[in-house]
């Protein structure tokens, strides 16, 4: 019997998944030339893929993730959103990402995308023209991904490695290595397993896609937001630089569970002092940063367990919705 296969739309954004090196020993020259194949290329190199699901591709940006921001967060949700709304065939979406902020992309599509249907970033560590690279497979597992039924619900979800991650809480944790992704100390979500199946474990817990506030498919432009890492002996010039260059918002990465060095303190009451929200974030990597009776006392907000990066695109998403301090923390409780 013949069943039908699903649709799955690809989106490529170029990084390493699309790099080309000059040779098949080239691990680390390639992003540096800046050569990209396409989206379609990189879908002809795994034909296998056609037997999985019917795809239509197409390329947003070709460039490597480090020159991702905020206008590209904002055109990749516009687009998903616009595909869920007018092709309703369409099963999933997968999107090829730099690693590098592959990360922070799938935060900010776990909070805007406006769908239940999938939505799976993947990425790769070694490019396709380099020995044992890992593309090819891990743009086989995205689409096998994004046209299984199992993914549905689950927020925006990214696999490398064969390991399915949730959007939130996934960090490009190792320079070079395959299993760079990881969860930090919450475990991954599932498998896109060796024996051709997506297999899940657990579900994602915190609200996610339709289930926020943020609808992003009018807006142009996000607030600027900051962030400002702390180290021994650091005084207030940083700080300082945000506030004099009227940032929307700062996301400070101190110590531990939410300790700076006093100086940075200094700098940074003044700055909620002109109205401007700074939350409080760790440069640990894994763990909550709470609130105190101090922190609460000088008006700062902390980051529960996002990491700097992580925090910074909920701020400049809240900061579309509200300036309000306490709506803010809540959303840091809630997202
Ligand atoms: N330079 C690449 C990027 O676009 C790195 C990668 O994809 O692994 O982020």
């Amino acid at each position: 019997m013949l069943t039908e296969k699903p649709t799955v739309r690809v989106i490529g954004t170029g990084g390493s998944i699309a790099g080309i090196g000059p040779d098949r020993m080239d691990f680390i020259l390639y992003p540096e030339l800046g050569n990209h194949i396409t989206i379609k290329q990189s879908l002809d190199r795994v034909p296998e893929i056609q037997e999985i699901a019917d795809v239509r591709s197409e390329d947003l940006v070709s460039v490597g993730s480090t020159a991702i921001g905020a206008a590209e967060w904002l055109n990749l949700a516009q687009r998903i959103n616009e595909i869920f709304q007018d092709e309703p065939d369409v099963a999933g979406v997968a999107i090829t990402h730099g690693t590098a902020t592959l990360e922070e992309t799938s935060y900010f599509l776990h909070l805007t995308v406006k769908s239940p249907k999938p939505v799976v970033i993947t990425g790769a560590m070694r490019p396709p023209t380099a020995l044992s690279t890992d593309a090819d497979i891990n743009l086989l597992d995205a689409v096998r991904t994004a046209a299984c039924p199992d993914s549905a619900g689950l927020g925006v979800l990214t696999v490398l490695n064969n390991e399915i991650q949730c959007g939130r809480d996934v960090t490009k944790a190792s320079t070079f290595r395959v299993e760079t992704f990881r969860p930090n100390e919450l475990g991954f979500l599932g498998y896109a397993d060796s024996d051709g199946k997506v297999v899940f474990y657990r579900a994602p817990l915190r609200r996610h896609t339709s289930n926020t506030p943020f609808m992003v498919d009018s807006i142009t432009d996000l607030p600027r937001v900051d962030i400002v890492y702390s180290y021994a002996g650091a005084d207030g010039l940083l700080v300082d630089a945000v506030r004099n260059n009227r940032s929307d918002g700062l996301v400070l990465a101190g110590f531990g569970g939410g300790t700076f060095p006093p100086a940075v303190i200094d700098a940074a009451v003044k700055l909620v002092d002109d109205g401007i929200p700074v939350v409080l974030s760790t440069r640990s990597t894994a763990g909550r940063v709470v609130t105190t009776p101090m922190k609460d006392k000088q008006g700062f907000i902390v980051s529960d367990n996002l990491l700097p990066q992580k925090a910074r695109v909920l701020l400049m998403l809240g900061l579309t919705i509200s300036k309000d301090r306490h709506e803010l923390q809540q959303m840091f409780y809630d997202y």
